[in-house]
């Protein structure tokens, strides 16, 4: 699917339910009908971003 932020199709799995945006750099996660976008900070960790709400 398209990144949720920035529109890009230069997405990719990184885990279960996880995806990468190469272009904005965030990361983010479907569940259901449930989406999260998270920032990767420097050390790795996630921070949320926001949460849309549902698609
Ligand atoms: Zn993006």
């Amino acid at each position: 699917m398209n990144c949720p932020a920035c529109g890009s199709k230069a997405t990719g799995k990184v885990g279960v339910e996880q995806y990468y945006c190469w272009d904005c750099c965030v990361e983010y996660s479907v569940r259901r009908n449930e989406l999260n976008i998270f920032e990767v900070a420097e050390d790795g960790t996630l921070m949320v971003l926001g949460t849309p709400g549902e698609i």
